[in-house]
C-alpha cells in the first residue's frame, strides 16, 4: 500500500484534489465537517425546481473546464444560460450593462457611449486614459484605485463596484489588482495604457455559463466516483500536528486520530488557520489575515403574472451599485436565464446580499430578510406581487477578501509550510473565487503533494480525460 494522504474539506476545491491524488494510487482520506459534500456548491428545492443557492453557473471556457466535464462524463447534460443583458439599477432606474462590460471595467467604449451609463464629463475623462501618465507599478494596489487612476472614479463606481466588488461581496478599493486582475496588473507592469493594450484585441465570444437540470451538485456528486476515495463526513477536523516519525495526525472532533503520510487543507484560511495552530504559530497568524465577507442568497417564487408587461423581467438579472446603500446585490432572474427553469405558472428570482463591513444581514432573521430584499426587487421593477415561496441560504463568512498583498501573504504562508514535507493548501482563500480557479487550485495542491511524497505529477485540471 502506497502513501496516505488526508484531503481536510469536501468543497470542489478538495473533491479536485482527491480525485486526482486518487489517480497516482495514492490512498485518500476525505474529512468533511457537514453532512453533504459540495462546500459552496448547494441546492435546494423551491416551487418544484431545484435551484442552487451557492454558486449557480459554471464558466464553460474557462481553462480546463469542458475537460474536465467530459472526464467525469457530463458534457451531454450541460445546459446554456440564455443569452441576455443584466441591468444597472441607476439614480435613473433600470440601464442596460453595456455590452463588453467586465469586472476590470469596458474592454468596448462604443457601447459605453450609447448606454447612458455615464455622464458626460465622466466620459470624457475615461476617454482621456491613453494620455494619462503611467507610473512603475510598486508591489501591489487596489483595482478601484488603478482603474480610478486610468479611467476616472465614475468607471469605478458605475461598472467596476457593481460588476467585480458585487461578485467578491468586497470593496473594490482594497480587492487586488494582480489576485484579481492579474491581466490589469501586467498591463500596469509594462507601464500601457489599458485602452491601447485592449485595441484590436478581440474581446472573445460572450462568456458561456451553464449548468446541468439538478443544478451545480451534479458535478459535486461526480467528481469521486469510482475513485476509491474514502469520504468521511460529519468529521470536522481539529488540529494536524507533526509526529516524531515525521508523519502527521489528523485529529478530529468526531472519530479520533488518523496517521497519514501527508495533508491538503481544502478549507477556508480561517478554518485553517485553527487547524494548524499546533503545526506553525507563523502560519496561523498569516491565514488569520484573510477576511471575510457574509452573504445570504434567497430565492423567491412570484406568480407569472407578476411580471407581465414589465421590462425588466427580459433581461437576465440586475446589479446595484453599493453607493445605492441597498441590502440587494443582485438579483438573478432564474427564470428568464435558465431554459429548464421557465414555468408557466411562477417566476423564480434568486436575490443576493452581504458586502465585506455590512453587518445587517446577522441583525435580521429570515421573514424580515426576504421582507427587505422583496421591498429592494419590487423598487428596481416594479414587480406586482408578494412571493409565494421562499428560501434563505446564509453563508456566514463564506467570500474571501483577496486584498491588497494577497499573493504576497499566500506566498508566504506556502513558504513557511514548505518546511513541513506534505502540508498543502487549496480553496478559494488562496487561489481566487470561482469553480474554475477552485479546481486548478485543487488540482496544484494535487501535484505539489505528490511531488512531497516522491510520486509522480498528477493530471493537471487542463489535461482531460
Ligand atoms: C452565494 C455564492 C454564489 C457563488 N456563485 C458562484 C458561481 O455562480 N460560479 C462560480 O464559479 N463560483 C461561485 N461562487 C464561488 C464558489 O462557489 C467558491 O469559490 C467555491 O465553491 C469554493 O470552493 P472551496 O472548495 O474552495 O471551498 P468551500 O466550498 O467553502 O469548501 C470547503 C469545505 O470545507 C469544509 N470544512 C471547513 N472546515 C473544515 C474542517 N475543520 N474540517 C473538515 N471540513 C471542513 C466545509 O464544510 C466545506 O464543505 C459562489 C459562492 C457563493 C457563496
Amino acid at each position: 500500500m502506497g502513501p496516505t494522504v488526508a484531503v481536510i474539506g469536501g468543497g470542489i476545491s478538495g473533491l479536485m484534489c482527491a480525485r486526482r491524488l486518487s489517480e497516482a494510487n495514492v490512498r485518500v482520506i476525505l474529512f468533511e465537517s457537514s453532512a453533504i459534500l459540495g462546500g459552496q456548491i448547494r441546492k435546494s428545492n423551491i416551487a418544484d425546481h431545484d435551484i442552487d443557492m451557492g454558486a449557480e453557473a459554471i464558466h464553460v471556457s474557462a481553462p480546463g473546464m469542458s475537460a474536465l466535464i467530459s472526464e467525469v462524463g457530463l458534457s451531454s447534460g450541460l445546459i446554456k444560460s440564455n443569452p441576455g443583458m443584466s441591468w444597472l439599477w441607476t439614480e435613473s432606474g433600470l440601464q442596460r450593462l453595456p455590452e463588453g462590460v467586465g469586472p476590470s471595467g469596458p474592454r468596448k467604449l462604443r457601447p459605453v457611449l450609447r448606454s447612458g451609463v455615464m455622464s458626460f464629463g465622466g466620459l470624457f475623462r475615461a476617454g482621456l486614459e491613453p494620455l494619462v501618465p503611467r507610473r512603475k507599478l510598486r508591489g501591489d494596489m487596489g483595482v478601484g484605485e488603478y482603474v480610478g487612476k486610468r479611467f476616472g472614479r465614475e468607471v469605478v463606481d458605475r461598472f467596476v463596484d457593481p460588476v467585480l466588488g458585487s461578485l467578491h461581496s468586497g470593496d473594490v478599493y482594497k480587492l487586488s489588482l494582480r489576485a484579481i486582475t492579474p491581466e490589469l496588473a501586467a498591463i500596469a507592469d509594462r507601464r500601457k495604457s489599458i485602452m491601447m493594450s485592449r485595441r484590436g484585441q478581440q474581446t472573445g465570444a460572450p462568456l458561456s455559463f451553464a449548468t446541468w437540470i439538478g443544478g451545480l451538485t451534479t458535478l459535486t456528486q461526480r467528481m469521486l466516483i469510482n475513485t476509491g476515495v474514502k469520504v468521511k463526513t460529519l468529521s470536522p477536523v481539529d488540529s494536524v500536528s507533526v509526529l516524531p516519525n515525521g508523519k502527521y495526525e489528523v485529529k478530529t472532533v468526531t472519530d479520533g486520530s488518523t496517521e497519514v503520510d501527508a495533508v491538503v487543507l481544502a478549507i477556508p484560511a480561517r478554518a485553517a488557520a485553527q487547524v494548524l495552530r499546533p503545526l506553525s504559530h507563523e502560519a496561523t497568524a498569516l491565514l488569520e489575515k484573510v477576511r471575510y465577507a457574509s452573504v445570504a442568497t434567497v430565492v423567491v417564487a412570484y406568480p407569472r403574472t407578476a411580471i407581465a408587461g414589465l421590462k425588466a423581467f427580459k433581461g437576465t438579472g440586475l446589479l446595484v451599485p453599493s453607493a445605492k446603500g441597498r441590502l440587494l446585490k443582485a438579483a438573478t432572474f432564474v427564470s428568464t436565464k435558465w431554459p429548464h427553469m421557465d414555468d408557466s405558472d411562477v417566476i423564480l428570482v434568486r436575490l443576493s446580499c452581504g458586502r465585506i463591513n455590512e453587518k445587517v444581514i446577522d441583525s435580521l432573521d429570515d421573514v424580515e430578510l426576504v421582507a427587505k430584499l422583496h421591498a429592494d426587487l419590487v423598487e428596481a421593477t416594479e414587480i406586482k406581487s408578494e412571493p409565494v415561496e421562499s428560501f434563505v441560504q446564509r453563508w456566514p463568512s463564506a467570500m474571501p477578501q483577496l486584498e491588497i498583498g494577497h499573493v504576497e501573504l499566500v506566498s508566504k504562508i506556502r513558504e513557511d509550510l514548505a518546511f513541513f514535507n506534505g502540508v498543502q493548501l487549496a480553496g478559494s482563500s488562496y487561489d481566487g473565487l470561482g469553480i474554475a480557479a477552485c479546481l486548478r487550485s485543487g488540482a496544484r495542491a494535487a501535484e505539489a503533494c505528490l511531488k512531497d511524497l516522491g510520486i509522480e505529477k498528477a493530471k493537471s485540471v487542463t489535461s482531460g480525460s
